[in-house]
């Protein structure tokens, strides 16, 4: 059996930091990945949508320029030199990820590992052990258990598409569902969202996802709400029939997409060989300190299911390493007022606590409002305009921002130094003492005037 100080399961955004934090503290470590180097993020996640988005967002632009003055010629999209594109940068990401692996002195074990006891593991054979050890196996798309569910692609699909989809639908509500939808009407496909409930994002605060809802529709994007999906059927002209719960059906889709959440892969962990309690989802609860149940066993990213966020899954596994080989003894990560986007047209940022969560957290009484809504500058001579919309959620006499939602061209860009800010405990006093930066959207963040009382409306 061979000896190891750290074991990690998961080539990932959350495995390979933890490997590489604690190789560098000279711990002897082995990371087993059975698919490509990097996770989701790199293969089907962040990166390619990032892409993909930026693609759209330049389309967007084209458009644009023609407001400006610019004899804007619109030739197609040539979608396979822009997959090939997307690959080949992918792929340099990989053998990055592998090489920095390596040169750390960490074992990279390219194969399927499970569990033989709680401290053992298998992979072809090969038996590892070590006194710590890190499951960071994230998840996987779900298909539903339904009558053509597999006419249907997953988001990890979504990506080897060789065309742009001529007419789509997708179904769910969520931020994988919005960014596609989103990215996929700027290349010129018609997009269906068929969403559960009455909007769409629907843990973001109300202002974010109503607003995005109605620039998606103002977009052309058709959004068929409180609807679901009940089974797929293959036309005779080869497109896809969709039988909704209210019996009646949509046809002709060329293509949809499943984007109704994603799975845990613990379940090919061979986890009953071990004492490790999982929940019943399959996702592992684990204390502040990434530990689990049972002793020197511990988990993080996507798998715990707390924040689901590349950023998230790197940050706790550095300091998990730091806490195990670095002597800092105390290091873990705060889970809380963590940032996050959603790259759709325009995009969306948020950090910290919506107003409803506010208002249940601390009593209406005790939280206000400051809300603005504009059209940037840039879309001084566009016949069509996104607005902009922005929300401060602050509490108690000294106006703490808990709150900060964005939704409009430069959000992404705009929200990490405002989360800096509202992490640091910022007042309302701090953000109008702060200088404006001008022509901007973001100084409208510093200038907001007056206040409202929060609404328990929700
Ligand atoms: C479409 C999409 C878009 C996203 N966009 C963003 C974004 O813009 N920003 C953001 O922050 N996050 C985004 N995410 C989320 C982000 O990708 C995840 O939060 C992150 O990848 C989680 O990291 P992880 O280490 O927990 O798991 P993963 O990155 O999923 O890595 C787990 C790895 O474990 C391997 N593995 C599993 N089981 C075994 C086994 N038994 N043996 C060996 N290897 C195994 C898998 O092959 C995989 O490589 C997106 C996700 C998706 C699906």
């Amino acid at each position: 059996m061979k000896k190891y100080d750290l074991l990690v399961i998961g080539g990932g955004s959350g495995g390979v930091a933890t490997a590489n934090r604690a190789a560098s503290y000279g711990a002897k470590v082995a990371l087993f990945e059975e698919k490509k180097m990097g996770g989701t993020c790199v293969n089907v996640g962040c990166v390619p949508k990032k892409i993909m988005w930026s693609a759209a967002s330049l389309q967007h632009s084209l458009e644009d320029s023609i407001n400006y003055g610019f004899n804007t010629q619109f030739n197609s999209l040539d979608w396979m030199q822009l997959k090939s594109n997307r690959d080949a940068y992918i792929s340099k990401l990989n053998s990055g990820y592998e090489k920095g692996l390596t040169g750390n002195g960490v074992s990279l074990i390219r194969s399927h590992a499970s569990f033989v006891e709680n401290n053992i593991i298998e992979e072809d054979g090969g038996l590892y052990t070590a006194d710590h050890l890190v499951i960071a196996v994230g998840g996987r798309p779900i298909i539903p258990d339904l009558k053509g569910s597999n006419l249907g692609i997953d988001s990890d699909s979504f990506f080897d598409l060789s065309e742009c989809p001529k007419k789509i639908a997708i179904v769910g509500g969520g931020y994988i569902a919005v960014e596609i939808g989103g990215l996929l009407k700027s290349l010129g496909s018609e997009v269906t969202l068929i969403i559960r409930r009455k909007t769409i994002l629907t843990n973001f605060d109300k202002m974010l996802s109503e607003n995005l809802m109605s620039q998606m529709k103002a977009d052309g994007i058709e959004i068929l709400d409180e609807n679901k999906v009940c089974s797929l059927e293959h036309q005779s002209n080869g497109n896809i029939k969709i039988w909704l719960d209210n019996k009646t059906s949509i046809n002709n889709f060329t293509n949809l997409m499943w984007a109704i959440g994603r799975r845990p892969n613990t379940d090919r962990l061979n986890i009953s060989k071990t004492s490790l309690k999982i929940r019943e989802d399959g996702t592992i609860p684990t204390n502040k300190y990434q530990e689990t149940n049972v002793k020197g066993l511990y988990a993080l990213g996507d798998i715990i299911k707390k924040v689901e966020l590349t950023p998230v899954a790197i940050a706790a596994g550095r300091r998990l390493a730091d806490r195990l080989f670095g002597g800092e003894t105390n290091s873990h990560l705060e889970y809380e007022n963590v940032p996050s986007i959603v790259f759709s047209h325009p995009p969306v940022g948020t950090v910290g606590l919506t107003e409803k969560e506010a208002v249940e957290k601390f009593g209406i009484s005790d939280v206000r409002i400051y809300e603005s809504t504009f059209t940037p500058m840039y879309y001084a001579f566009s016949e069509k305009k996104k607005s902009s919309s922005m929300k401060l959620v602050v509490k108690g006499e000294d106006e703490k921002i808990v709150g900060i939602h964005l939704i409009g061209v430069g959000s992404d860009e705009m929200l990490q130094g405002f989360a800096v800010a509202l992490k640091m405990g910022a007042t309302k006093k701090h953000f109008d003492n702060t200088v404006a930066l001008h022509p901007t959207a973001s100084e409208e963040l510093v200038t907001m005037k007056k206040a409202r009382e929060a609404q328990n409306i929700y």
